[in-house]
């Protein structure tokens, strides 16, 4: 991996105003993706793993990063780094600048009608926990219920539980069909006036699912309920529209959109998000303190307490910009044809079973092998550089729908390609061939 020389950058290149002004990629013609040229953006892909040219499908747990982010990242720490919203000189004001703009990139890039709905946070765990302790402690009691979906992640199945223990609100699971989607008629029969909460994923990382959540949605609002949505899978696989989803909330984590860890963003409604408490205390989030009294500034900043990932928000800008110069809607053409090449190249293993059929999906192929630990099969798949991930994937409730407590799960991304997951099969053929 190259790390840009930064003293070419030195030191008028106002690296940040000028990220934040306009979008750093040249669009790509509309219509046309190619993932070779994709790849060419990706240093880590171009490694070796084992003596094997690395093939990353791994991208359910974390994305690789294209260089527009590393460049990014690298520039703004080496030219550039400032506090924020503290603005006493001009690298102070660039970094707020550019972090605001960043605000206001996620916001497009959700279709929320406002940046000032987009809170900052680690990712889609810290979300789902501000929300849960914010709003879900002022707005759940005694026999009130939150419905969770049985395929959900465990991110957003703990918060809950957490916070229901406290208001003595219900949990309530919704469960699945043998096809791994949302049992529907089961939903309708579980809302109810009791419902307070709807908290549903986008996709499944485990089965792929993606459910209807526009549709939920509607239903849920029916009764009064509000709707939160994970959309850690979604993202990298296919363009959200918050306003169109109707959700009440939307959470996703940087790191799987090809952008660094530890940055994230929560959208609320801004007539929900108004009336949330701020859920932690400290610099950043006041209007003003006294020993008598201390407010609040108004949202978002209420909810950002304390230094901000602002080399993060800058990552996560330079990722939006590289995705956006893509057809979106090519991309997800392209990943869907690869899955479902994968899901018919992975049948031919014998002793293969997928796990989760549903419809509509993400390209996650959870499996089993007959004869062979998860941890077995991707210990095999690393030896010949190929990255997968086995284990119960944080969606222990999901497997057990299956019997299961343990799988292995390959998860392409818009990077991946046919040859790569012709070497997936070939190796798995030749595990069972060994073993046979
Ligand atoms: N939700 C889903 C569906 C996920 O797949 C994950 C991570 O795998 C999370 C939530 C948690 O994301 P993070 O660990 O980035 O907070």
């Amino acid at each position: 991996m190259t790390i840009p020389d930064l003293t070419r950058q030195l030191p008028e290149a106002p690296v940040l105003p000028a990220m934040s002004r306009q979008p750093a990629a040249v669009p790509r013609p509309r219509g046309a993706y190619s993932a070779e040229t994709a790849r060419q953006d990706f240093p880590v892909l171009h490694r070796t793993v084992n003596g094997h040219p690395l093939v990353w499908l791994d991208n359910g747990a974390t994305t690789q990063k294209p260089r527009q982010v590393i460049e990014a990242l690298a520039a703004y720490y080496g030219t550039a780094n400032s506090n924020i919203h503290r603005g006493a000189h001009t690298m102070a004001r660039e970094a707020t600048e550019a972090y605001e703009a960043g605000r206001a990139a996620v916001a497009r890039f959700l279709g929320a009608p406002d940046p000032a709905s987009i809170v900052f946070v680690r990712g889609t765990t810290e979300a789902v926990n501000l929300v849960a302790q914010s709003w879900g402690q002022d707005n759940l009691g005694p026999g009130d219920d939150i419905l969770v979906p049985v395929l959900e992640h465990h991110s957003n199945i703990v918060p809950w539980q957490m916070v229901a223990g406290r208001t003595r609100a219900r949990v309530v699971p919704v469960p699945l069909t043998p096809e791994g989607e949302i049992d529907r008629f089961a939903y309708e029969d579980l809302l109810s006036s009791r419902t307070r909460l709807v908290a549903l994923s986008h996709a499944s990382n485990v089965l792929g699912t993606v459910p209807p959540v526009r549709e939920m949605t509607a239903l849920a609002h029916r009764y009064g309920a509000k709707v939160l949505v994970d959309g850690a899978q979604a993202v990298a696989h296919f363009p959200v529209d918050v306003t169109e989803l109707d959700a009440d909330f939307y959470a996703f984590s940087g790191h799987k959109l090809f952008a660094p860890t530890g940055i994230g963003a929560l959208y609320a409604k801004p007539e929900v998000l108004a009336d949330m408490r701020p859920w932690q205390g400290g610099g950043n989030m006041i209007d003003s303190v006294d020993f008598g009294l201390t407010t609040f500034a108004p949202v978002p900043h209420r909810m950002e307490a304390g230094t901000g990932n602002i080399g993060g928000v800058i990552g996560l800008l330079a990722a939006l910009d590289w995705l956006g110069s893509f057809d979106r809607d090519a991309v997800t053409a392209y990943e869907e044809g690869l899955m479902a090449y994968a899901r018919q190249a992975m049948a031919t293993v014998p002793g293969l079973e997928l796990v989760g059929a549903a419809p509509e999906r993400i390209a996650v192929l959870t499996f089993t092998l007959a004869g062979h630990d998860p941890a077995a099969v991707a210990d095999w798949l690393d030896r010949d550089g190929i990255a997968i991930r086995a284990g119960h994937h944080c969606a222990q409730p999901a497997l057990a729908h299956y019997g299961l407590e343990s799988a292995a799960r390959a998860s392409l991304a818009l990077y991946n390609t046919s040859e790569e997951v012709d070497r997936l099969v070939a190796s798995l053929h030749r595990l069972q061939q060994t073993s046979g």
